[in-house]
């Protein structure tokens, strides 16, 4: 069975539909054979308003609360937890105003990727994957530094290597957010915007799997910018080194720290990023 890591995407989850298109995806490839990790981001535009909503801004705290709750009413049985979520999202920034610490920051950041987490949790049982559902918090540790952090590869290994084993033994699917990890005295912090491509990077590069999905809304990485010239066409394949270098210059807003766990020969993963229907852009060693 080939183990994949699939990391989907902010860009695309935008509607329930979006997380039950995924579901729909990721449930065709266990069909086909395949062992997915998944790797989830905040839907489209959270995390913008989620710290909007920790400088004051309450208006953005609502886009977040309602958007959220509009989801998950169109995914069975998600509707609950994720207003659980939101109450607590909403009390916690409300108490803390714009006066939000950096750690609060983080703790209220974190609530995009795991409400989102839920939702696609949700959907994936809707259609007959069982998922293990795995806290960021707990597994991938790192330098806790806040807004910014750093993955701890060692212990991180441990941690993921642990959960791989248990995933196997009840035949589920590990889904985990993404741009997450655990900071100092077991506190949130987060990865930096983009973060959630260095989360699946690292997850396939620490477990050895050979390769990563980066879905997104575009077919891949374009040799022009779509919105300067029409001919621009998906660029099949790139080494690694090409791949760094475009994450340095803010393609794709690829957080630069992605790449870290290959350069540092942690792994070798392809990483192919794409959207559901194409080949995408192939991202390793070339031949
Ligand atoms: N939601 C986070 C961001 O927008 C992380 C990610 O999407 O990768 O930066
Ligand atoms: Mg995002």
């Amino acid at each position: 069975m080939e183990e994949v890591v699939v990391k989907v995407g902010g860009s695309i989850l935008t509607s329930s539909r979006d997380y039950m298109l995924a579901a729909e995806k990721i449930a065709s490839m266990v069909e086909h054979g395949f062992k997915p990790f998944v790797v989830v981001s905040a839907a489209r535009g959270v995390t913008d308003n989620l710290i909007r909503a920790c400088e004051g801004n309450m208006e953005s705290l609502k886009a977040v609360t309602q958007l959220y709750t509009e989801i998950a009413s169109g995914v069975g049985g998600a509707l609950r937890v994720v207003g659980e979520l939101m109450g607590i999202l909403s009390r916690t920034v409300e108490y803390e105003g714009y006066r939000c610490a950096r750690s609060v920051r983080d703790y209220v950041l974190s609530f995009g990727e795991i409400t989102s987490k839920i939702i696609l949790a949700q959907a994936l049982e809707s259609v007959g994957v069982k998922t293990l559902i795995l806290n960021a918090v707990d597994l991938i540790e790192t330098n806790g530094v806040y807004g910014d952090a750093r993955i701890s590869y060692e212990e991180t290994k441990l941690n993921l290597s642990k959960v791989a084993v248990y995933a196997r033994e009840v035949e589920a699917i590990p889904i985990i957010e993404g741009f997450i990890g655990r900071g100092p005295y077991g506190s949130v912090v987060t990865l930096g915007r983009g973060g959630s491509d260095y989360t699946a990077i690292a997850i396939a590069s620490l477990l050895n799997i050979p390769e990563v999905v980066l879905v997104t809304d575009v077919p891949g990485i374009m040799s022009t910018d779509t919105s300067i010239s029409p001919r621009a066409r998906t660029i099949p394949v790139l080494s690694y080194e090409e791949a760094i270098e475009a994450s340095l210059h803010g393609v794709k807003r690829i957080n630069p720290k992605s790449f870290e766990p290959i350069a540092l020969s942690l792994g070798r993963p392809r990483v192919r990023i794409t959207n559901w229907d194409s080949r995408g852009t192939l991202v390793g060693e070339l031949e």
